[in-house]
Order: C-alpha cells, then structure tokens, then sequence
C-alpha cells in the first residue's frame, strides 16, 4: 500500500541519517570497520548523486570503550562521559578518514537539548548547519556528552539520538529521517523474542496502541530501543515529514529506500494518493 508515499522518497533531497551503536560495534565490543567504511561509501556517494546527508551517529561510549580496553561501561556519570569524550574522536577521526577516502569532507556538530530552547542559539545551530552543506561537507552529529546534563529547569540532555535526529531534522528542514538500526524495522511485537512478529510497511499514525508494540531494547548497546524510535517518529509525522526505519546491516540499503524500494518501515503521514 501506499505507493505514492514510497515513490515520493525518491524526491528527498536533504536527508539525516542516523546509525545506532549496533551498527557500528560487533557484538563483542570491537569497532565493525566493514560498516563504517560503507556507511562512508553510501553516503559520499549520495553526496555525489547532489543530495545533502546529514549523519548522526551514536557509539561514542562503545568506540572508547573498545579503546581503553575496557569491557564494562563505567558507572559513574563522570567516567562515563570521560569514555564518551576518547570514543567520540576516535570515532571522527574514522569517520573523517573514511569518507576523505570517498572525497569528501565532514565537520563535527554536537548539540545538547536546550538548543531548542533559545531561539538564538537554535538559529546558530541551523546556520552552522547550513554553512556545512553550502560548502559540501557532511556534518556528523552527536550529543555533547559532556555538558549534557539532566537535572531540574535545566534539562540539556537527550539521552538518546533517535529524538536528537528528528531535531536534526527539524531544524535543517530536511526531508527525511532515515533511521539504521539492528532490525529491518517496526514490528507489531518484539521480533527478538517472537518468531512470529510482523514487519510494518507502513505506519501513518503513532498512539498508544504504537507504543505498547514496543518493548526493551534488544541490543548490548542500544541506548533507547523501539520506544525513542517511536516517538523520533512521532515528532517527524508532526512536521509532515517522513521516516523510515531500517536494518542498517548492509549500509546500502539508503539506496533502495531512495529509489522507492518497500525496504523498513516508513512513517509518512501522506494518505493513497496524497502528494508531497
Ligand atoms: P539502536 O542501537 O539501533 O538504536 P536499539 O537496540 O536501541 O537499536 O533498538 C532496536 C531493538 O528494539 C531491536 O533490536 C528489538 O530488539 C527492539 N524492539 C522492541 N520492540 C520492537 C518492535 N515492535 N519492533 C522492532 N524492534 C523492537
């Protein structure tokens, strides 16, 4: 069904990408350099057929974790965001000699929640980010760890970068999301612990019954789970836009989501027949 929503993917111009820690860390705690690579591949390549990418990627934690050696995630807040602020320039410095590789350049953005709340610095965060794409370079998001706080009248945190990316999009008025996780998309139960679950096309609405369909994050290292993905979802249909959540396995993927494929799950709140 909703042929026309599919199809009108393949007008998406402006594009945010966002890639969960899964897809970048094998299960055992290493750093999976075969999907960075081809994420890098993908998106310098999209860059090249002249659509703007805009990538957020979490895994900064698990990256320094990997790099010290550890195998534990620290308890305390302190430590932790000492491990993010090691594993988020390893992480740039892959990301930057990879896709220099494809030729092409990216430049760092890491945001904390309250841009939102004062319009001038949301004003610079979108003109920072309009800057990067007028000169080609791909920005590469994250939350800024280490102001990033979560405390009474003074909520700076996102906590996860599925909601931070519908900001993303929001505010460089993109015009897809395109979430990469380690499931080919939303199920009407929790496909790792029901083999019967069933994979949604398309998803026009999100309430509550939505929400009950998702549980537990299934992952070592994923932060938000299914509920975070929901409601980056929800803010996304809110702005008349359009998501679509897919298995971020085989990175190129991206292209058959653009060329209209039924590939993940799309969020679109068009209707048959509706155009963009
Ligand atoms: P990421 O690291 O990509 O952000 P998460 O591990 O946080 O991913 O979230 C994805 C996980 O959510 C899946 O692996 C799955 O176990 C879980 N999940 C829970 N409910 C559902 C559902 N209804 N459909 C798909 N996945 C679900």
């Amino acid at each position: 069904m909703s042929h026309s929503s599919r199809q009108s993917l393949t007008k998406s111009n402006r594009i945010v990408v966002k890639v969960g820690t899964s897809t970048i860390m094998y299960p055992n705690g290493s750093i999976n350099l075969q999907r960075l690579e081809k994420l890098a591949f993908v998106l310098s390549d999209l860059k090249n057929q002249g659509k703007q990418v805009i990538l957020v990627s979490s895994g900064a934690i698990g990256v320094g974790l990997a790099r010290m050696n550890l195998t534990e995630r620290p308890v305390t807040i302190p430590e932790q965001q000492a491990i993010a602020a090691i594993g988020q320039t390893e992480l740039m410095n892959l990301y930057s000699q990879f896709f220099y590789h494809y030729g092409h350049q990216v430049g760092q953005v890491l945001l904390t929640k309250d841009v939102i709340d004062f319009p001038v610095s949301r004003e610079n965060t979108a003109n920072t980010f309009e800057q990067l794409l007028i000169k080609n370079v791909i920005p590469i998001v994250n939350e800024n760890d280490t102001v990033s706080v979560e405390e009474l009248d003074h909520l700076t945190r996102f906590g996860d970068n599925d909601t931070l990316s519908a900001l993303v999009l929001e505010i460089t008025d993109s015009d897809l999301l395109v979430l990469l996780s380690d499931i080919d998309g939303f199920y009407d139960k929790n496909p790792t612990h029901n083999e019967d679950a069933l994979l949604f096309d398309t998803i026009q609405e999100i309430t509550e019954d939505t929400y009950a369909l998702a549980n537990d994050a299934g992952s070592r290292f994923g932060t938000g789970g299914m509920t975070t993905k929901l409601s980056a979802a929800e803010q996304v249909l809110a702005l008349k836009k359009q998501m679509v959540l897919a298995n971020g396995e085989d990175p190129t993927v991206l292209f058959d989501i653009l060329k209209g494929s039924h590939v993940g799950t799309l969020f679109t709140p068009l209707k048959k027949g509706d155009i963009l």
